[in-house]
C-alpha cells in the first residue's frame, strides 16, 4: 500500500497547519482556563471550507476523501484537540452522517447550510443509560400522524450547547431510526453544559426531549429501522477520525518533549544525551509512526470502497492510537519533571485532553470485543 500524499492533500495539510498556528494557537490557554470556544474560530473556519469537509461539493462542501479529512483533524489536533471536536462533531458526526444516508430532499434542505457553517450540527447517540451498549438507548418515537413524536434524554453531546441541528438515534415504531430535529422543534431543549477535564475549548452537553415533534420528512432516509446500519456506518468513519485527532495532540507532545531535552541541563548537560531519556523519546516516536500507519492504511481501504477491512482497522487504529496518545502525553509530562506538572507548559494539557481519546467514539474494551468479533 502507498501512502504518499496527492499533492491536494499535502497543500490541505499545510494549509490547516498555518491555519491553526496563526488562528487557533494564540487562543489555546483562554480556550482552556475558561471552558470555552471562541466564536471568532467559527467565523475564521467558514471560507476555509473546513466546516464542510464531510460533504460533497454538489451540496457546497470540500468532501474528496476521507485521508484528507483526517490530516485535517491531525493538524487540528496538533494545536487544539478541543476546536479539532467542534468542526468534527459538526462536519462528520452532524454533516456528514446527513451526507451518507439522508434522502435527496433532505441533503438539499440541511447540507449547504451545514457546508457553509450559517448552521451548526451535532450528533446525540449516547444516553445517561446507555453507552458502551449504544443499541440500548431508550429515546423513543412514535408516530402521529405526519409527525414523530420524541422523548428521551442524550448526554455528553459535543456541540450541543452551541448546535442548530442535532442528527438524533431513537427506537422508532419499526426499529432504530435517526431523525434531523431542529433546535426550533417544539419541545427540543439543551440542558446544562457539562464541565470537562480536558476537551475544554469543546463544548459539550445534554439533548432533552420532552414531546418533540419532528416532521417524518426528517427521518434520515425516509424509511424506518435503518438506523443500526447508518449508526455504525458513522461510527467507523469516527473511530478513524478520533485516532487521527489522538496522533495530532501526541505529535504536539513529542515536539514539545524532544525540544525540552535539548534545552534543559541536569548534571552539567542537556538532558537528552541520558540514554534513559533516549529511550522514551525512541519509543514515543516508534509508538506515533505506529499509530499514523495503522491509521492511514484504514482510512485508504475505507477510500477504496474496501469496507470489510477498513472497519476492522477503524476498531485497531481506535485502540493503538488513542492507547498510545495517553502513553505519549504522559511521557511528555514525564521528561518535563516538575515542569511538566505545571500550567506554564502545555504537555500538561495535552496529558488531559488524550485521555477521553480511549473513551470516546467506543471504549478501548469495546474496540477490542469488535477486533475479537472479526476474528470469530
Ligand atoms: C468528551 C466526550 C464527548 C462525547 N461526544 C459524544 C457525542 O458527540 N455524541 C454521542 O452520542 N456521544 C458522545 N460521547 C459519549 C461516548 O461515546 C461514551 O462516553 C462512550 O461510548 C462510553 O460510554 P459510557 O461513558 O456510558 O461508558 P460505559 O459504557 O458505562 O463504560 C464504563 C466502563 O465499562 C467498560 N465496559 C462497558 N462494557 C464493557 C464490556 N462489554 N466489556 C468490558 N468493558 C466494558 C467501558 O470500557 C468503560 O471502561 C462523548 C463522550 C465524551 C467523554
Amino acid at each position: 500500500m502507498d501512502f504518499k500524499f496527492t499533492d491536494e492533500q499535502k497543500m490541505l495539510r499545510e494549509t490547516v497547519r498555518k491555519f491553526s498556528e496563526k488562528e487557533i494557537a494564540p487562543l489555546v490557554e483562554e480556550m482552556d482556563k475558561e471552558e470555552k470556544f471562541i466564536e471568532d474560530l467559527w467565523e475564521k473556519a467558514k471560507p476555509m471550507g473546513f466546516l464542510g469537509m464531510g460533504i460533497q461539493p454538489e451540496y457546497g462542501g470540500m468532501l474528496t476523501d476521507y485521508l484528507s479529512f483526517g490530516l485535517m483533524g491531525e493538524e487540528l489536533g496538533r494545536v487544539d484537540a478541543g476546536v479539532a471536536t467542534v468542526y468534527g462533531a459538526h462536519g462528520l458526526l452532524c454533516a456528514n452522517n446527513i451526507a451518507r444516508n439522508a434522502t435527496e430532499d433532505q441533503k438539499k434542505r440541511y447540507l449547504p447550510a451545514l457546508a457553509a457553517g450559517e448552521t451548526r450540527g451535532c450528533m446525540g447517540l449516547t444516553e445517561p443509560g446507555a453507552g458502551s451498549d449504544a443499541v440500548s438507548l431508550k429515546t423513543t418515537a412514535r408516530k402521529e400522524g405526519s409527525e414523530y413524536i420524541l422523548n428521551g434524554t442524550k448526554t455528553f453531546i459535543s456541540n450541543a450547547p452551541i448546535a442548530d441541528i442535532a442528527l438524533i438515534y431513537a427506537q422508532g415504531p419499526e426499529g432504530l431510526c435517526t431523525f434531523i430535529v431542529e433546535k426550533n422543534f417544539p419541545g427540543y431543549s439543551v440542558g446544562k453544559k457539562l464541565s470537562k477535564m480536558g476537551l475544554r475549548s469543546s463544548p459539550t452537553g445534554e439533548i432533552i426531549m420532552e414531546d418533540c415533534r419532528v416532521p417524518e420528512e426528517n427521518l434520515v432516509g425516509g424509511v424506518e429501522g435503518q438506523g443500526l446500519k447508518q449508526m455504525f456506518g458513522g461510527l467507523d468513519v469516527e473511530r478513524f477520525m478520533w485516532s487521527c485527532l489522538a496522533i495530532g495532540i501526541a505529535q504536539a507532545a513529542f515536539e514539545a518533549a524532544l525540544k525540552y531535552t535539548k534545552e534543559r541541563e541536569q548534571f552539567g548537560q542537556p538532558i537528552f544525551n541520558f540514554q534513559m531519556i533516549q529511550d522514551k523519546l525512541a519509543t514515543m516516536l516508534v509508538e506515533l509512526e505506529a499509530a499514523r500507519l495503522l491509521t492511514y492504511k484504514g482510512m485508504t481501504c475505507w477510500d477504496e470502497g474496501n469496507y470489510q477491512e477498513a472497519r476492522m482497522l477503524a476498531a485497531q487504529s481506535k485502540l493503538y492510537a488513542c492507547e498510545m496518545a495517553v502513553r505519549v502525553t504522559g511521557e511528555a509530562v514525564h521528561i518535563h519533571g516538575g515542569y511538566g506538572y505545571m500550567k506554564e507548559y502545555p504537555v500538561e494539557r495535552y496529558m488531559r485532553d488524550a485521555k477521553v481519546f480511549p473513551i470516546g467514539a467506543g471504549t478501548s474494551e469495546v474496540q477490542k470485543l469488535i477486533i475479537a468479533h472479526y476474528l470469530r
